[in-house]
């Protein structure tokens, strides 16, 4: 039986799929995330858009339920009037708890994200008040912008106890500074690079095998130096797809 227009018209849209599939897995140009998904059987084609159906089939197995679960987000340089609601959206309903590493001049400025943040249950943190690079920068520079990065965060009602300097850069003099303040020095197991602006597959592809129990990933719900990106919107896939295998723990 020959095909009618209709049919010959699904396969041409099927082969369409499959092709931009086969383009998103070779945009994925590390080792690891070619190695593994390229073993892997192509999706079955659907109405919805490649990339999304291809989002659906490579989570499960980079991430188990259990793993997910114990995972720590945590996000540097907000908050964002934009990208720190939608994280929060993203984590809803999950058992996950993040920690917002926050940018002070930014609290000072959106005094109701933190508020948000906190009312969600999770953790908001220091990050600093400029962002300024420990290494390039000298001791009373940094105690000036540790203490004025406080100052408004206890203004905000909130009293860090831990903190991730600008890059996670420590100079030999940091650590005296954290214990003046009686804050922990916190820096992560895991760099997603969303600051490069990856899309999140991409970003779980590369993070899975260095992801372990309990480990602390690094993401970033503000733009801020360095960014090769104009916005956080794979910052917020990523948390959305760990928080849906958390949730399926
Ligand atoms: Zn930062």
């Amino acid at each position: 039986m020959r095909a009618g227009p209709d049919a010959r018209a699904a396969h041409a849209s099927a082969d369409r799929s499959r092709k931009q599939i086969l383009e998103f897995l070779v945009s994925l140009d590390c080792d690891v995330a070619q190695g593994f998904l390229l073993s892997r059987p192509l999706p079955p084609t659907s109405s919805q858009p490649a990339l999304e159906a291809a989002a659906d089939w490579e989570t499960p197995d980079l991430v188990a339920p259990s793993l997910a679960g114990s995972l720590e987000l945590t996000f540097d340089d907000g908050p964002d009037p934009v990208w720190t609601p939608a994280v929060l959206a993203a984590l809803r309903g999950s058992p996950l708890r993040a920690t917002f590493f926050v940018v002070a001049t930014r609290v000072g400025e959106h005094p109701e994200l933190v508020a948000a943040v906190r009312a969600a249950g999770h953790s908001v943190e220091l990050h600093c008040y400029s962002h300024l690079r420990h290494t390039e920068a000298d001791r009373a520079t940094i105690e000036h912008d540790t203490e004025r990065a406080l100052a408004v965060l206890r203004g905000a009602g909130i009293e860090p106890q831990r903190w991730r300097t600008p890059d996670g850069l420590i100079a030999p003099w940091t650590p005296e500074i954290a214990a003046a303040h009686r804050l922990e020095l916190c820096g992560w197991d895991v760099d997603t690079n969303d600051q490069r602006g990856h899309r999140a597959e991409r970003m779980l592809a590369e993070a899975g095998p260095s992801l372990r129990p309990g480990a602390v990933v690094l993401l970033h719900d503000g733009l801020g130096p360095g960014d090769q990106r104009d916005g956080c919107e794979e910052t917020v896939r990523f948390a959305r797809l760990i928080a849906a295998e958390a949730t399926a723990t």
